[in-house]
């Protein structure tokens, strides 16, 4: 078999440690990998590099398109951006694939029979990481749903299912709320859904959904998430299964992949041979599956959870009177290099196909609306009360745009607004044309040069739209 060129980063912290751990045993196991070798983390951040990342490492990775990663560590501190947050953007990496499994009775957990896997949207949603303060009292962080972002993560939450003979996908939104951002998250489920009628399928709103997930957690099979929503619930999944420490993780993109642990670099640990390995070995085993090496994968799998059923366990899963011997990093890589060919007794052996059904998402279907400019919201950053800066503004308005309500955060203010409403310096102020007809950009130009002239400081606008006579923004509750 030809050898598969991939790139790896030992990280900061534990990474070194786990990460050797982790190439000797699937080495052992036979995997035919070339490994390129890049420094990331916390060295090249302190080189003054606040990627985190070198110019020369994103060849390699272009080069290889896969990318077995070690934890690193962020220093503190602003200036410094995530280095995951980057890779995933840079290389377009939409999907965050978690499998958490339970591993009753060798990992204690409260629930013994959990075989869960997150699908989370890795690109958009609030890690947009477009953020302003507004004004003294006000900070905004933009939440961006886009239709193909969302399609692409539901569509691959399909076909992992499919691949993987799993039975039921569900979907968590916060769509009684955010209706438009989460609604089309929503929708789009429920029309790939359409197309995959031997999978069961389910929307449930994220909080209880979430609580369901933590109580009963055999409810689920696959579930697919917005990017803030997942990145919560796939530690807590992960940590329910008895360890966040047992967890691998995939960040899958069109043309490449990152394979990792789902922890951190556990600085405290650093360099003491004691931290658990099989979080970057499950991740390894994804990347195995990946690359087309499912037969070893398979064995690398089998061979760890026969160390787990033996009792060999580090610090972490250790156990007094159910664990058999407490062994450092390097002697639990060398336990599970030993047991290379075994299938565990009583935990439900791993068996990969061969080839790796690579799911290739298209998006094809882009569909454009006929979008009417029908208003816009005008925000101001004003210190005074409602019933004085309503009037104000309500003079600003033009033949073509008049004022029909004020709120703040969210709750009208303006007219007819109740006393009680505790207001910020921050106010949403929005014009619409009377009758419900198409403006234009000179049309807003206008009002924006009322609101100027009336010394009124206005800290940004947002246009309103129908889209094919649908309205494209909601209202202001209370409006
Ligand atoms: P952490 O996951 O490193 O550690 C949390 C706890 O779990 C600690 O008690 C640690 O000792 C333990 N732990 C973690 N991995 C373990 C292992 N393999 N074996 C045994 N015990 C393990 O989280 P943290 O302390 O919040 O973060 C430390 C650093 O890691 C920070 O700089 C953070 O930015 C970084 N981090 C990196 C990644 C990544 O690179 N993917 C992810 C999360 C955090």
């Amino acid at each position: 078999m030809a050898k598969t060129p991939i790139t790896v980063a030992y990280g900061d912290g534990i990474g070194p440690e786990i990460m050797q751990a982790t190439l000797d045993i699937i080495l052992a196991a036979g995997a035919e990998i070339d490994i390129e070798v890049i420094e990331i983390g916390e060295k090249v951040y302190l080189r003054g590099l606040s990627a985190g990342i070198e110019e020369s490492a994103w060849d390699s990775l272009r080069r290889t398109k896969v990318f077995l990663k070690a934890p690193i560590t962020t220093p503190q501190g602003s200036g410094y951006k995530s280095l995951n947050v980057t890779t995933r953007k840079t290389l377009g990496l939409y999907a965050n694939v978690r499998p958490c499994v339970s591993y009753h009775p060798y990992v204690n957990t409260k629930h013994p029979d959990m075989d869960v896997v997150i699908v989370r949207e890795n690109e958009e949603d609030l890690y947009a990481g477009i953020e302003h303060r507004q004004t003294s009292e006000v900070y905004q962080c933009l939440k961006i749903i886009s239709r193909p972002g969302c399609e692409k993560i539901v569509r691959y939450a399909f076909e992992y299912a499919k691949n993987n003979g799993r039975k039921k996908v569900t979907c968590f939104t916060k769509d009684n709320i955010m209706k438009m951002t989460d609604g089309l998250f929503h929708q789009v489920f429920d029309e790939i859904g359409a197309e995959y009628p031997e999978i069961e399928q389910e929307h449930w709103i994220v909080d209880i959904g979430a609580a369901k997930l933590a109580d009963t957690p055999n409810a689920f099979d696959v579930i697919v998430m917005p990017n803030l929503y997942g990145d919560i619930l796939s530690d807590v999944a992960a940590q329910i299964t008895g360890s966040v420490g047992l967890a691998g993780s995939a960040n899958i993109g069109a043309s490449c992949a990152m394979f990792e642990a789902i922890h951190g670099s556990a600085p405290r640990r650093a360099g003491q041979n004691l931290a658990n390995p099989s979080g970057l070995l499950l991740g390894a085993v994804m990347m195995l599956n990946h690359i087309g090496q499912g037969g070893i994968a398979t064995k690398v799998h089998n061979a760890w959870l026969k160390t787990l059923e033996d009792g060999i366990h580090t610090y972490d899963v250790y156990k007094e009177g159910e664990s058999k011997v407490k062994v450092s990093t390097s002697d639990f890589a060398k336990a599970v290099i030993e047991r290379i060919g075994q299938k565990p007794g009583k935990l439900k052996a791993a068996d990969y196909p061969k080839e790796s059904k690579k799911i290739d998402i298209k998006i094809t279907n882009r569909p454009r609306y006929k979008k009417d400019l029908v208003g816009v919201d005008v925000f101001l950053n004003w210190d005074g009360e409602a019933n004085v800066i309503g009037p104000k503004i309500e003079a600003c308005g033009t033949a073509q745009l008049r004022l029909v309500v004020v709120s703040n955060r969210g709750v009208k203010v303006y007219p007819n607004g109740h006393a009680e409403t505790f207001c910020t310096d921050h106010w949403r102020c929005r014009f619409e044309q009377p009758n419900g007809q198409s403006i234009t950009h000179n049309d807003i130009l206008e009002l924006l040069s009322n609101v100027q002239k009336a010394g009124l400081d206005f800290i940004k606008t947002e246009n309103l739209c129908n889209f094919d006579g649908q309205r494209g923004y909601t209202l202001a509750q209370g409006q």
